[in-house]
């Protein structure tokens, strides 16, 4: 087995070739601005296709996950120096979204198991809580209906950061519509790939509206969304203009994929699930299990690693890479942007959260998309459990 090649787990799937038609007579046109066209420009069909992929009555397609985050918190008005609870394992983008909103990130912990610890949810949500952000990191689902009922009941709304989740689908529901809003990115490491993008799905006429100003629809140019111009009328000159608009190439290169997404999803899932078998198998590994509700649409593996010391954790990482797969393990490798400890931006410094510490400093992160075939994953499998394998035998051999 160790004979096949190395699966390349980096490289993404070509863009449908329906984009390259397109692309064309955008670049024959020049007509690159989403605002330029009188209708149905690129970034509105988007627009209008996603919101119908999701169920939900409007969508804004934006730079980025980050902006749709930013935007959403502007949104919500909350005032200068909220604070807005989010969980403390998720990409550093999350927390800088909220200092870029003039707003206070307050960190709740993480369990070994990826997910919202809902004792300190509770604990931490507090009357002085503005808005509660909850990052679907890596597309595992915390417990959403406990979080929206305790959100629910003291009037505070939750946002949705979907970035990696597309596709996730919680009690049949589809993750990122269960919030006020739900934010998506089209970053190449997520599910559809723009290089760069990001898309805010809502219900709430007014939160669109605003954010649909807020991105630069300045003038009249909110005229060429899908939303009443009642909603829009009120917030005309009102709020600032951050320009965070997506350009018609992005639309034209992420539309082609959105017919992809269930076979995307559905192979995610087949690759994970097959992997998870064989490395739940090994002592040492483990895969923590979903909450009953969520069906997965995963594109990496997460697994914690058990009983080794920081030395055996950094001895199987390195066995690991030596053997062709790139193991990172959150907590231990320099620099992370997903350690809570390295977000020395928040102003008056982070907690201790050590649950969130604990696991991070065991949990690790391979790549798995959903172009990899069986024996690919074998690969994978075989060279996680045999590195594992090889470290704890070695530590009994010297007795340690
Ligand atoms: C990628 C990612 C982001 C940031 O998305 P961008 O589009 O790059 O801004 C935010 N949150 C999570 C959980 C992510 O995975």
């Amino acid at each position: 087995m160790s004979q096949a090649p190395v699966p390349n787990v980096y490289d993404a799937e070509p863009i449908p070739e329906a984009a390259r038609a397109e692309i064309d007579r955008l670049m024959q046109s020049g007509d690159l601005f989403r605002y330029t066209a009188p209708e149905d420009a690129p970034v509105t069909l988007l627009e209008r296709e996603f919101a119908a992929m999701m169920g939900s009555r409007y969508a804004l397609a934006v730079s980025s996950c980050s902006a749709a985050l930013f935007l959403s918190l502007k949104a919500l008005g909350l005032p200068r120096g909220a604070k807005v609870l989010i969980p403390a394992f998720t990409f550093a983008a999350v927390p800088s979204a909220v200092v870029h909103a003039d707003c206070q990130p307050v960190l709740v912990e993480v369990g070994s198991n990826y997910r919202v610890d809902m004792a300190d949810f509770e604990a931490r949500l507090t009357d002085d809580i503005g808005a509660v952000l909850i990052s679907h990191m890596r597309g595992h689902t915390s417990d959403m209906d406990a979080i929206m009922a305790l959100a629910e009941a003291r009037g505070v709304p939750v946002i949705e950061d979907a970035a990696h989740s597309l596709g996730t689908l919680w009690n049949g529901k589809k993750i990122g519509t269960i919030g006020r809003v739900g934010c998506f990115s089209f970053q190449s490491y997520k599910l559809v790939n723009a290089g760069e993008g990001g898309i805010m799905v809502s219900d709430d006429a007014d939160l669109i509206a605003q954010a649909i100003i807020m991105s630069g629809a300045y003038e009249h140019n909110w005229k060429k969304h899908d939303i009443l111009a009642k909603a829009v009328e009120r917030w005309q000159n009102a709020l600032p203009l951050y320009n965070l608009r997506m350009q018609n190439l992005s639309a034209a290169v992420i539309r082609p994929q959105l017919a992809e997404v269930p076979r995307r999803v559905a192979d995610g899932r087949r690759n994970h699930d097959y992997v998870a078998a064989q490395l739940n198998v090994s002592p040492w590994l483990d895969v923590p299990q979903p909450l009953a509700p969520e069906l997965r649409a995963p594109d990496s593996i997460q697994f914690n690693l058990i009983g080794m010391s920081d030395d055996q954790v950094t001895a199987f990482a390195e066995t690991a890479q030596a053997g062709g797969i790139k193991v990172q393990v959150f907590g231990m490798s320099t620099d992370n942007a997903r350690a809570f400890w390295n977000w020395r931006f928040i102003e008056g410094g982070v907690p201790e959260l050590p649950k969130t510490r604990d696991m991070l400093m065991r949990a690790c992160d391979v790549r798995l998309p959903a172009r990899l075939t069986l024996s690919d994953l074998d690969f994978v499998s075989s060279v996680l459990v045999g590195a594992a394998d090889q470290v704890m035998a070695e530590t009994r051999a010297y007795g340690t």
